[in-house]
């Protein structure tokens, strides 16, 4: 049975206070949470204090990116050390915003996931295919490409070293979200890939589903096979409904689906 794990990406948003009223409100929230995990990833300059503020509960914090050095001259980077000791143990690795607007390829994300890896933090490596690749029936090539790339002489064993998170481009803060079919279809193909490449060991693999989760959609996404939680972006910036999409999956995870 996988757990369902609801990760909210707070990207570039939110100022210092919004960020520890936000993680306090989580905290309070998630007080008696054990049948789910909940994740947050907040500006890097917040992470020790929210990390602070989640301590005594289930919610783990992470970094939205990282480098794969362990130090030295990359102005504006940190490290995985860095992460964990300001209390992080996650981190975002090859989010579409990263791959699209910053140029990381598939090179750069594979040398931070094995640094993630080999330095004890979890990754969350981020796959996902334009709409043109859609549209143009070409998304399994692309995933292909990227997983292949990504995960490129990589280590997964013991095999809970990685999270996945498939997050389709155009559905990222567009409003747009891939059908529950649409996204149980990719999912599988993502898991059938992992266990074609590291063997049955990996078929637990935990695959988030990313791209404009609301409450609306969450338990439409959330009930099927191959979604084993949701990254989420714009919905968990509010308690409102980040809350709201922590209750769909604890219900869900109640039911055993
Ligand atoms: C994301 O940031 O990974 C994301 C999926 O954003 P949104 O939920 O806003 O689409």
């Amino acid at each position: 049975m996988r757990k369902l794990l609801i990760a909210g990406n707070w990207k570039m948003n939110l100022g210092f206070q919004e960020a520890i009223d936000l993680s306090k409100k989580l905290a309070n929230y998630c007080k008696s949470i054990k049948e789910i995990d909940v994740a947050v990833f907040p500006a890097s300059p917040y992470i020790f204090q929210v990390a602070k503020e989640a301590s005594k509960t289930i919610i783990k914090v992470g970094a939205q990116n990282m480098h794969h050095e362990p130090k030295g001259a990359f102005t504006g980077e940190i490290s995985t050390k860095m992460v964990l000791t300001c209390g992080g143990s996650m981190v975002i690795i090859g989010h579409s915003e990263r791959r699209h607007i910053f140029n990381e390829n598939n090179e750069f994300i594979r040398d931070k996931v094995k640094s993630a890896i080999d330095n004890g933090l979890m990754p969350v490596l981020c796959i996902g295919e334009k709409l043109e690749d859609r549209e143009n029936g070409r998304t399994s090539e692309i995933l292909d490409y990227q997983l292949s790339g990504s995960l490129k002489d990589i280590d997964l064993s013991p095999l809970d070293k990685i999270i996945l998170a498939y997050e389709p481009v155009w559905a990222i803060g567009t409003g747009k979200n891939a059908t529950p079919e649409q996204a149980q279809e990719t999912q599988a193909f993502i898991r059938n890939w992992m266990i074609t490449k590291f063997g049955k060991g990996i078929g637990d693999v935990r695959i988030l589903y990313g791209g404009s989760v609301k409450p609306e959609n969450a338990h439409s996404l959330l009930i099927q096979e191959d979604i084993d939680g949701a990254l989420i972006g714009g919905a968990s910036l509010s308690i409102d409904s980040f809350g709201k999409i922590i209750d769909i999956a604890l219900e869900i995870a109640k039911e055993e689906k």
